[in-house]
């Protein structure tokens, strides 16, 4: 028999009636005779007010308490969905992170997985049991319940796809497959048939959200195919793996993604000096922020601007820290600001076709879009605007690209 895993987010599993459709497309799945492994997510909206509950106590709540919080909701899934199958007349069992054997570092709230210990579902699957995995969440050495950041039940299911060695990761969500661009800024996305892990894995890390980047990694590095799948709607979805099947008409671009949920912070006048990039940003990673785009360009006088984005939800801390960096370097200036868009195209195609970026800046100059920043690798090209240009910088890239057709 083989495994099948499928994973189905907040908005599939979010009433009870929503909770008996989705036991009945797991009991389907395993009718044709494949062992079912189920990862939940919270139901909608409720890790957001557990969120809320913990920072009307303390805005900047973060750490252990608020993991063992955040981490009930994939409970109450999990045990919902494991009754409703039984009431069906399916043997299921439900397993927190911890009983499922999912061991992680201890970075709480963001916390990455380090292994898997397999036997505990392969013995209720052995079993016969149809096993129910709370995503999101699992459990440190030391015993402590820890979370892997939002959305993180993707890649619990990407993770235990590959414990189990699974034939396929399917992951229903409310949306028929991975878009060219968000139908809600372009009415005119197109859904795509097929995609790279390493074009996934860009569109999701630039702000893509249907999948986390980190189970896309997992997904690159493991080798094991995703699928992207509504629950509402029947559909062959978008696959995800690592080489495209079709080697013959690549687009040069696949998809547009964008990202309102950074912040760009500057500081002037620093000494052109080696070692400086780490005196800025060191701090910064010492308080555990991920820094993105980091530009640096020589002024006058043997003085450096240096410019760089964090999450916009780190830019207070990040911000202070740059103000006790800027003391220490006797910068002239720092400056922020956190009401910025990174618009990112992406596509394996650029590899063999030259001008896509300079066509990218003069599409954006004919629109009046301001470019602040320009970061590039080898299969994508971003730039940071302010987020007032989003929809127009979005519409005129999708068109120009000839992603509509
Ligand atoms: N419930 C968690 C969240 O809302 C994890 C997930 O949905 O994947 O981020
Ligand atoms: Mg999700």
């Amino acid at each position: 028999m083989s495994i099948i895993v499928q994973k189905y987010g907040g908005t599939s599993i979010g009433t009870i009636d929503k909770i008996s459709k989705v036991a009945d497309k797991v009991i389907s799945e395993k009718n044709n005779g494949n062992s079912l492994v189920v990862v939940v997510s919270a139901m909608s909206g409720e890790t957001n007010r557990l969120l809320n509950l913990a920072k009307s106590i303390n805005p900047d709540i973060s750490g252990r308490e608020l993991d063992t919080l955040i981490s009930t909701g994939e409970q109450v899934t999990i045990s919902l969905l494991a009754m409703t199958l039984a009431k069906k007349g399916h043997k299921a069992i439900s397993l927190t992170g911890s009983q499922a054997g999912i061991f992680t570092d201890d970075i709480f709230n963001k916390a990455r997985i380090d292994y898997i210990n397999n036997l505990p579902i392969k013995k209720y699957l052995d079993l016969g049991n149809i096993v129910v995995v709370a995503g999101f969440q699992g459990i440190t050495k030391a015993g402590d319940i820890t979370t892997l950041g939002r959305g993180g039940s993707d890649t619990s299911a990407v993770a235990i796809s590959v414990a189990l060695d699974a034939k396929e990761c399917q992951i229903f969500t409310d949306v028929n497959g991975v878009y060219t661009t968000d139908p809600r800024i372009s009415p005119g996305a197109k859904k795509i048939d097929q995609i790279t892990t390493e074009e996934m894995l860009e569109l999701s890390s630039q702000g893509s959200k249907v999948l986390q980047p980190r189970a896309v990694e997992f997904a690159g590095k493991y080798d094991v195919g995703i699928r992207v799948l509504s629950t509402f709607e029947e559909g062959t979805g978008t696959i995800i793996k690592k080489e495209n099947d079709d080697k013959m008409e690549k687009a040069i671009i696949s998809g547009i993604a964008f990202n309102k949920d950074e912040a760009q912070l500057n500081i002037r006048g620093v000494p052109d000096q080696p070692g400086i990039a780490s005196l800025i940003l060191g701090p910064i990673a010492d308080l555990n922020i991920d820094v993105d785009m980091i530009v640096q360009n020589v002024g006058e006088d043997g003085l450096a601007n240096f410019t760089f984005t964090v999450p916009r939800n780190d830019y207070k801390v990040a911000m202070q820290s740059l103000k006790e960096s800027s003391k220490k370097l006797q910068a002239k200036k720092v400056k922020g600001n956190n009401e910025i868009v990174k618009i990112s195209m992406v596509g394996v195609g650029m590899r063999t076709h030259a001008g896509i970026a300079s066509k990218m800046f003069s599409v954006l100059a004919e629109n009046n879009i301001n470019i602040s920043m320009i970061s590039t690798s080898e299969i994508k090209i971003s730039i940071v605007t302010n987020e007032d240009n989003l929809e127009t910088a979005v519409n005129v890239l999708h068109k120009e690209f000839n992603l509509d057709k």
